[in-house]
């Protein structure tokens, strides 16, 4: 965790608004203890905040918390008065309205373009602000340094260079079945081992080789890379299952699961041992030629995964019209369910939705025990995170096994 002390945010300007007083001089406490920022203001009614936004005399605060539900003016209608401002600051929303309301709110308030940085659930508790408003800091920090020093774009020529020089570096981060506490699979993650700018992460380049028309044979390559390394490791006794990511560019191309075959074939896999993984914003709409290629892979045995579940607005129900048997629930729906009880009420329906869909459930981004012990208990099926093990290169993969089942089987 970031020390809040050594952040300097002397320059902060704050907004509190809730028709609450208590509520107002609680946040206002609370920023004052941790972050000491340059002014904080307290608005009990919701009009003069928005009158003080209309006048151009006044500069508009850095950072808002907003109440959703005040009498007179409710938060939506506050949002409107933000954008109208062009607000360009950050945004809280607070609220008891249940979770999924207050991201339908969030996402309502990324459409009129403001900067939405998170919710709070009340009642409200102290460290849900205080990371919040870390969390805002370093981005404003991210972005001043991007603007002082922006990181140059990876070209086109770069990345056929990286193609036909192998410089993607295949790695794997293992993943735990739960019931048996033993490995289970493996998801094939890259890298870019830059020749000046070191290793580069596939946040910076993925984009990039998507939108040059590359993707597919970075995929390709990858897998095949990942299928070699599979031999190696099923002559060395491990079995494990590969989980690969397709990017929706792929997934219009009719011949890809073909492909994919060949593949396995020619590295006489099994094609059950292979996981497609397939963002659920991909699977928001369902196209004839992506039905047709999820069902042909399916057919041949391969497994397909919903991935980053929890990040958009796609209900399980809607996504079971697709042949998928898996849902990677994201990271962050983890870190939110160990943070605050209703988030953690709506892990536990979705896990009680995903079984009676007979789904199976992988939780990312579990990174201490008290995630994992969470995940045990809710009754997903496997694990994945840094609890277990960040990704590794191939020949790591052994001797973590070997320790990883002293430990825990
Ligand atoms: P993803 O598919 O959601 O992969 C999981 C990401 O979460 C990985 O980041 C992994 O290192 C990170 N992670 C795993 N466990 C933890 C944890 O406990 N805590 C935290 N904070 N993070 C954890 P990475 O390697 O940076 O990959 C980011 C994304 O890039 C991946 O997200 C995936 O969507 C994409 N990606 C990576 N390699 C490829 C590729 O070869 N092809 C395609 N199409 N996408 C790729
Ligand atoms: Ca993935
Ligand atoms: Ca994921």
């Amino acid at each position: 965790m970031v020390n809040a002390q050594t952040l300097p945010v002397k320059w902060l300007d704050c907004w509190v608004v809730d028709d609450s007083a208590a509520i107002t001089r609680l946040v206002g406490n609370i920023l004052d203890i941790h972050f000491n920022p340059k002014s904080i203001n307290l608005f009990n009614d919701p009009h003069q905040a928005a009158t003080r936004l209309e006048q151009t005399t006044y500069t508009l605060p850095h950072l808002i918390f907003i109440d959703l539900n005040m009498p007179g003016m409710d938060g939506i209608e506050f949002l409107r008065h933000l954008a109208k401002a062009n607000y360009k600051g950050g945004l809280v929303v607070c609220s008891g309205m249940s979770p999924r309301l207050l991201k339908s709110v969030e996402e309502l308030a990324k459409t009129h373009g403001l900067n939405i940085i998170g919710s709070i659930i009340k009642p409200i508790k102290e460290q849900a602000i205080v990371n919040l408003v870390e969390k805002f800091i370093l981005s404003t920090q991210d972005h001043k340094q991007q603007i002082d020093n922006p990181e140059p774009k990876i070209l086109i020529y770069e990345l056929i260079r990286a193609l036909k020089e192998h410089q993607f570096m295949i790695m794997y981060q293992p993943i735990v079945d739960l019931e048996t506490k033993r490995p289970y699979g493996v998801e094939i993650l890259t890298q870019l081992n830059h020749p000046h700018r070191g290793i580069i992460a596939p946040d910076k380049f993925i984009h990039q080789l998507e939108f040059h028309g590359l993707i597919a044979e970075h995929t390709y390559a990858s897998l095949e890379h990942a299928l070699a390394q599979w031999q190696q490791w099923q002559q060395q006794g491990l079995n494990l299952h590969l989980s690969i990511n397709l990017s929706v560019c792929m997934l219009h191309d009719l011949t890809m699961p073909d492909k994919i075959m060949a593949l396995l074939n020619k590295h006489q896999a099994p094609p059950e041992i292979l996981h497609i993984e397939v963002t659920e914003s991909c699977l928001s709409s369902h196209p004839a030629a992506l039905l047709e290629i999820l069902n042909r892979l399916n057919l041949r045995g391969i497994h397909l995964s919903i991935d980053d579940f929890g990040t958009g607005f796609s209900s399980l129900e809607r996504l079971h019209e697709l042949p998928m048997d898996t849902v990677k629930l994201d990271k962050k729906f983890i870190t939110e369910a160990l943070q605050s009880e209703a988030y953690r009420s709506s892990l536990e329906a979705t896990i009680v939705m995903a079984k009676r869909l007979n789904l199976k459930l992988v939780a990312e981004g579990v990174e201490d025990v008290a995630a994992w012990n969470m995940v045990n208990h809710c009754g997903v099926n496997y694990v994945q995170g840094y609890y277990v093990a960040k990704a590794l290169a191939g020949a790591e993969l052994l001797p973590w096994s070997e320790q990883w089942n002293q430990s825990h089987v």
